[in-house]
């Protein structure tokens, strides 16, 4: 193998695995270092998302949802199922086929498009030479043109709650549980926490989730995060906010947990607790001192708008620079950077990110929230419109919810696009395109929505931007 290539990237997740299948496209001798093997000793790619992340999550909640449908939901539309059971051995059996499916999907990707694999733990040194460290301990060095740093991420852990992968655990332990927890304790009620707590709450257990902030999902918009509070609190969810744990003590297979509440101190007893307290970027040992690369004091990444970074021909993206972390944007920077690197001056449009709970219903969003607005004083004006007067919502039993549009008050310019109820991330996808063809919510008002479907709820919501929706009485007029 020879050891000079125009591209070397550090990572195979969504931002680097993309990468390098965009960098092979346009014809560059790419390589990908992958440090994660199973236990065969053979390369896994497709990093946090694939593996314990996004996929596995998916499909977790997935069964669960089908369960609590089955449970709860069947009878209304005159179906018996008896009494409902869940095997948690099959579900997790399904659940890593899918991932095995993904992940070697992936690996066929990367062979189909020339990308030669790199197994071992890589380090960028000065001068764009790579060293990478196999297991056994042996060294090679790769030199490139441009070398992608997509190291990723990991979780954040708390003195509090030292996790020992069986009582107290972390996301990765939380997707791989033997059997439901009959009382689960969750640190966090921010995206991980819902989405797990609401894996495990459907299948039977008691959730109570720690939030430390007074806040509940702070970064979505206001009147969304209020609707959720409240669907969550009709499914069971017990969302503490104000909550900080100060201690757990283990014994056997429990775990009690301290905490204080509104300045009392509590104390509350779990079979399994999960802390869900955040990600931060996994750089350490990833560069030399001499290498050119700086992060920030909580390790992520300098770069610039494109992902370059201080040293010349050193970019990096996803997880380990700014902005969200999510699989979606790391994935669209690994693109940019290709193209980049290939003379083509593409940009990211970072304010058209969308972000998506997948909660049961989901909770989705893109651009500004109603309270940015507010706080940058720009002029806007929303239109919002409930799924309990959508035909299709109501046939198939989902009227929690609604769509939120906000525009720009002079030039009706969609600015954000909010939701939370069946389909929500799909819709708020919708809006996503709107926005990045500059479009109005005249131009959404004007347009044809299939009928009957979720997506009325959009058409409608622009519509209620002017006052003027059509299937529910308006509370104010053009
Ligand atoms: P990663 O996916 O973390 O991949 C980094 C890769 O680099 C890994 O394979 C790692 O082994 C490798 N690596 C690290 N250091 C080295 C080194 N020195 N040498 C060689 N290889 C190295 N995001 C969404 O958008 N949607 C979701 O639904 C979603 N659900 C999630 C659910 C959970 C439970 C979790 C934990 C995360 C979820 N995320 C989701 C976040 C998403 O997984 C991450 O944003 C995404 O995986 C980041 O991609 P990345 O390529 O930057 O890093
Ligand atoms: P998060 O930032 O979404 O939520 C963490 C929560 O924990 C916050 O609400 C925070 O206030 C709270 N918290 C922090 N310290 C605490 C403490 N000591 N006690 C109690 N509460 C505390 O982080 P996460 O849920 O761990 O997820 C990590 C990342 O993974 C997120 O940035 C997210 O973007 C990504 N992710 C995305 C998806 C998705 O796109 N659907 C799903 C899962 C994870």
């Amino acid at each position: 193998m020879s050891d000079s290539f125009d591209v070397v990237i550090i990572g195979s997740g969504p931002a680097g695995y993309v990468c390098a299948i965009k960098c092979a496209q346009l014809g560059m001798n790419t390589a990908i270092v992958e440090t994660w093997s199973d236990t065969k000793g053979k390369p896994v790619f497709g990093g946090t998302c694939l593996n314990v992340g996004c996929i596995p999550s998916k499909a977790l909640l997935d069964s669960s949802h089908k369960f609590a449908e089955a449970s709860d939901h069947f009878a209304a539309h005159g179906i018996g199922v008896g009494e409902t059971s869940i095997d948690v051995a099959a579900m997790m059996k399904r659940k890593s086929k899918i991932v095995t499916q993904l992940t070697g999907g992936v690996s066929s990707l990367l062979q189909h498009n020339g990308v030669t694999v790199v197994q071992g733990t890589g380090k960028l040194m000065a001068a764009r030479q790579v060293e990478v460290t196999s297991a056994d301990g042996s060294k090679q060095v790769l030199s490139a043109e441009n070398v992608v740093l997509a190291s990723g991420s990991e979780p954040v852990t708390i003195p509090p709650a030292p996790t020992d992968d069986k009582v107290i655990v972390d996301s990765t332990g939380a997707l791989t549980f033997d059997a439901v927890p009959e009382r689960l304790g969750v640190i966090g009620a921010g995206v991980i926490g819902l989405e797990l707590g609401s894996v495990w709450g459907r299948l039977g257990s008691d959730v109570v989730l720690f939030e430390a902030l007074d806040t509940f999902l702070p970064m979505m918009d206001a009147q969304v995060s209020k609707e959720a509070a409240k669907v969550f609190k009709k499914q069971g969810l017990n969302i503490r906010l104000n909550a900080l744990v100060t201690g757990t003590d283990v014994k056997g297979d429990a775990v009690t947990v301290t905490y204080t509440e509104k300045g009392e101190t509590k104390t509350a007893e779990f079979d399994r607790l999960i802390v869900a307290v955040g990600r931060r970027p996994r750089t350490k040992d990833l560069f030399s001192t001499d290498s050119g690369v700086t992060t920030d004091e909580r390790g992520f990444v300098f770069v610039n708008d494109y992902c370059a970074t201080e040293a010349p021909g050193v970019w990096a993206i996803g997880d380990i620079v700014r902005g969200p972390m999510l699989a979606h944007k790391g994935s669209e920077e690994g693109v940019m950077v290709a193209e980049r690197i290939h003379g083509k001056p593409v940009q990211l449009n970072y304010d058209c990110v969308p972000s998506i709970i997948y909660t049961h219903p989901e909770i989705a969003g893109v651009g500004k929230t109603e309270q940015e607005l507010k706080a940058e004083g720009i002029d806007y004006k929303a239109g919002s419109f409930p799924f309990a007067a959508i035909g299709r919502a109501l046939a198939s039993g989902e009227t929690d919810g609604f769509v939120k549009i906000l525009a720009d008050a002079k030039t009706d310019r969609v600015l954000g696009a909010h939701a939370i109820g069946p389909s929500a991330a799909d819709l708020v996808q919708q809006m996503v395109i709107t926005m990045e063809f500059g479009g109005s919510t005249e131009d959404l008002q004007l347009m044809v929505f299939g009928h009957p479907t979720m997506s009325e709820a959009v058409h409608e919501a622009a519509l209620a931007v002017d006052g003027m929706a059509i299937h529910m009485p308006n509370r104010k007029k053009r």
